[in-house]
């Protein structure tokens, strides 16, 4: 590969952001600001000169390996046919397997996929675990399908994707819009097309499974947990003791939930919720236990009686000292991040600002603590569940928490270490520390041949 640009020396000229435009030039991408792949190698390129990655290794980062988009039939309740639209996006397995999400989704779509392939990349290389990342998804609403119907698209899906995964080639895993009982249909069908011979392997094809079908003590409260981990070592510095503070949630699905209630039981107070029924607001707290279930019989959390109910604008300008964005992408744009009235943005959601909202935010003064490093909980305790699975060898709760403890603990103090290292915001630092280890493990491998 022709090193026809020279890696920047100095800081100043990779933070200025004209580097990562000259990468762009050379992948033949027209910059479009508005597209989240556009904004997550931007992001991925200004860290990578920052830790010096050498050219072609900037250029492997910033293109996924593989791109599979798939069309499968499903039969419907009614009896017709209808043709759905998947994908499994592998950015890179230097570190390891691909590993990542599957959503189910009507705005999935290929470059959103990418861009969150590239994230699970710099998570994993971040909380030190050895995978590389990948997404997947399904363009569809999974609310407008009957059980029946999530199951066949389920399995109509890992059908069409078998030969391009495997359980130590690329590791599904839930998202957004998918759970714990859809990774039971996909291990089944992957196991049922397998050979028979090797179906007693094949349960490591999906983390996220049910705990009595090989799934982990502790995995469907992972994110939260990890949030709970990384916040204990993050706040101090920003004088917010996490047993006394105030927080507002964006969404109450899994990842919002248990956040929810992991922070309540530490002391912390809830004081507003918004989600795409509605928002609430009560300053003396809102229980998560009584939210859960309103949430669970009401399908959202307007109509709430244990609290006021108000408007989206209202909701961002709620006063707390820690606003959690824990529902879909790109949340905070400028306008949201004008209104915000928070110290600290904790990132439960996968990209949940805008670059520009997060400039706002930054000329704001308000601490943003980036996903890849808040919600790597998740994907960590995948890892231990894939790990379990590959011994037959089950770790208790208390196990679990104490290495999923140990690894997001690590990676926050990582991140105050690239911090003071490369002299930059704690988002690119977080991507920085990533990356220096991804750089690290091509310098090894070399590139073949
Ligand atoms: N979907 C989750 C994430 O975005 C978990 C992925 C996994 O466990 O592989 O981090």
């Amino acid at each position: 590969m022709p090193e026809a640009i020279a890696t920047p020396k100095t800081k100043t000229s990779a933070t200025a952001g004209h580097l990562p435009a000259a990468v762009f030039q050379e992948l033949e991408i027209a910059k479009d600001e508005t597209n989240l792949f556009h904004q997550t190698i931007e992001q991925v390129l200004i860290a990578s000169q920052l830790v010096g990655l050498k050219h072609h290794q900037q250029i492997i980062v910033a293109q996924p390996l593989n791109e599979i988009m798939v069309h499968f039939p499903v039969l419907m309740d009614d009896g017709h046919h209808e043709l759905f639209k998947g994908y499994r996006v592998q950015h890179n397995n230097a570190l390891g397997p691909y590993k990542g999400g599957i959503r189910y989704h009507p705005q999935v779509n290929l470059d959103d996929i990418k861009a969150l392939a590239v994230l699970m990349t710099m998570k994993c290389s971040l909380v030190r675990i050895p995978f590389g990342g990948a997404k997947g998804g399904v363009k569809c609403n999974p609310r407008d399908l009957s059980p029946d119907e999530l199951m066949r698209v389920t399995r109509r899906f890992c059908s069409a994707i078998s030969n391009q995964i495997g359980p130590d080639y690329d590791i599904p895993a839930p998202d957004v819009g998918t759970n714990a009982q859809i990774m039971a249909w996909f291990a089944d069908t992957y196991a049922q097309t397998s050979p028979e011979h090797e179906r007693h392997d094949t349960l490591r094809i999906v983390t996220g499974k049910p705990v009595g079908m090989g799934g982990s003590a502790g995995r469907e409260k992972a994110t939260g947990q990890g949030m709970v981990d990384v916040l204990k070592e993050m706040l101090p510095e920003l004088g917010i003791d996490l047993a006394r503070m105030t927080f507002s949630l964006i969404g109450f699905g899994n990842v919002g939930g248990w956040t929810a209630r992991l922070f309540n039981e530490l002391g912390a107070t809830l004081v507003a919720v918004l989600d795409d029924t509605g928002a609430i607001h009560n300053d003396r707290g809102i229980d998560s236990g009584a939210l859960r279930k309103h949430v669970g019989a009401a399908g959202g959390v307007a109509g709430f009686q244990e609290a006021e109910q108000i408007s989206t604008d209202e909701f961002y300008s709620v006063a707390v000292d820690v606003f959690i964005p824990a529902a879909l992408e790109q949340m905070i744009g400028p306008e949201k991040a004008r209104l915000i009235n928070a110290k600290v943005i904790a990132e439960a959601a996968n990209a949940p600002t805008t670059p520009k909202g997060d400039a706002v935010l930054k000329q704001r003064g308000i601490e943003i603590l980036p996903a890849i490093l808040c919600n790597a909980g998740g994907v960590t305790v995948s890892y231990f569940e894939w790990v379990q699975n590959k011994s037959s060898v089950y770790w208790t709760l208390d196990e679990v928490d104490e290495r999923l403890n140990t690894h997001m603990v690590l990676a926050a103090r990582r991140v105050k270490v690239a911090r003071v290292k490369y002299e930059c915001d704690t988002r690119t630092a977080t991507y920085c520390a990533a990356l220096e280890r991804i750089g690290k493990v091509y310098d090894l491998r070399g590139v073949f041949p």
